[in-house]
């Protein structure tokens, strides 16, 4: 297949709402990628977080085939076997009580305000309905989740946008303070901030937010889209921050790459959705929580443990190659960010990486790397090498 024609013909009929590298996917095994030209790369994105069992993984391809044989779809007003097993592993793997399935990240998020304004409504009547976020924060991109986005850069163009978001500076309870008031019903956090250069947040700092959150019963919302489903190198993050969240988001990876989301809510919370009071055609659909089912049977503590050391492996062999244009590496299990120095962009850096063979991310000023959790010794080094002969 030619590029070119593939790229003439994006140009012509797709909105030009992303900014494509000159890469056209066709296929893939493990953490490795072939173009449409037959070209091969080492992937470390797993597609931004989601191809978490990496790619043609027979186990999540049948669970899929099986399901679609069985019962592709059927809507949310009948009982279906696959997202009632899913939600039960879920709830038995993380401690939280009920689930409510979405489709994405954004509008899981969208969920999880909707679940906190509501709580609070039911409880104390109008007038609390602020959620409070953080600075560098990503929480997606519908006109609410925007809003929830603590980037002034995505306030932009949109107006009027949702209101009822305030932000703070994250690890800096003092600015929480600042912008606290009677008017809030929930502060939302990322433990691992993702799109905002992999910055992850004081353990102590969280544990002091939990409990002004439960002295004033502000809702603990935690985004878990990026850092969920094995990510951190535990199931959710959440369980390495000696919290427990009221609320949960989770999506990219849950279905290791068909779309899927949702959110989990403790015994306090479990109960605001009431009938008709929240709802989506797709949600919970069966072929996307048979693989999610899937995705989770894979992702056992053998599996979670490694990804801790795949991590701590991947950081020291990117530090030790001491590259002038890199800098330090930070994150958590295989979410890593890595510094960018010198005169060259993180976006210049991330072409100059793909048009050697290994792709990777950016994320604030750094680059990101989000390899499937699969990922082997083999192909860590050769995407390393990679690193090596690009940017040296
Ligand atoms: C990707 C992401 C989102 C948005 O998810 P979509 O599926 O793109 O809507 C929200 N929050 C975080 C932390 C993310 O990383």
């Amino acid at each position: 297949m030619d590029f070119e024609l593939l790229k003439a013909a994006d140009h012509e009929y797709v909105m030009q709402s992303y900014g494509r590298f000159d890469v056209a996917i066709d296929h893939g095994k493990g953490a490795t990628l072939w173009d449409v030209e037959g070209k091969e790369y080492i992937d470390f994105t797993s597609g931004i977080g989601v191809s978490c069992l990496g790619y043609g993984d027979e186990g999540w391809a049948n669970a899929i085939h099986e399901q679609a044989m069985k019962l592709g779809h059927i809507s949310n007003l009948f009982y279906s076997a696959p997202y009632i097993g899913l939600a039960r592993m879920l709830c038995q793997r993380t401690g939280m009580s009920k689930v409510f399935f979405a489709n994405s990240g954004a509008e899981s998020n969208e969920g999880m305000i909707k679940l906190a304004r509501k709580y609070s409504f039911d409880k104390y009547g109008k007038g609390r309905g602020t959620v409070i976020t953080l600075n560098k924060s990503f929480h997606g991109r519908t006109i609410t989740t925007l809003a929830a986005t603590g980037q002034d850069v995505f306030h932009n163009y949109f107006f009027p946008f949702t209101e009822g978001f305030r932000y703070a500076d994250a690890n800096d309870l003092d600015s929480l303070e600042t912008v606290a008031g009677h008017d809030v019903c929930a502060v939302m956090m990322e433990l691992v901030q993702g799109e905002g250069g992999v910055l992850p947040l004081d353990k102590e700092y969280v544990k002091k937010v939990a409990d002004l959150c439960a002295q004033r019963d502000w809702l603990l919302l935690v985004d878990e889209v990026q850092t969920g489903v094995g990510r951190t190198g535990s199931l959710f993050a959440f369980q390495q921050f000696d919290v427990q969240p009221d609320v949960v988001s989770f999506a990219k990876g849950i279905a290791g790459g068909l779309p899927m989301g949702g959110i989990m809510a403790n015994a306090k919370c479990a109960g605001v959705f009431t009938a008709g009071t929240h709802a989506t055609t797709f949600g919970g659909n069966p072929i996307a929580a048979a693989a999610a089912c899937h995705v989770l049977e894979r992702l056992d503590d053998v599996v979670l443990d490694s990804v801790a050391e795949k991590g701590a492996y991947l950081r020291q062999q990117i530090e030790a190659l001491d590259l002038p244009c890199l800098g330090k590496t930070r994150g958590l299990g295989l979410m890593i960010g890595i510094e960018v120095k010198g005169d060259k962009t993180n976006k210049e850096l991330a072409a100059k990486l793909i048009e050697n063979g290994l792709l990777c991310l950016t994320a604030g000023p750094g680059l990101r790397l989000l390899p499937p959790l699969t990922i082997t010794k083999e192909e860590m080094d050769k995407g390393v090498a990679i690193m090596k002969a690009a940017l040296s």
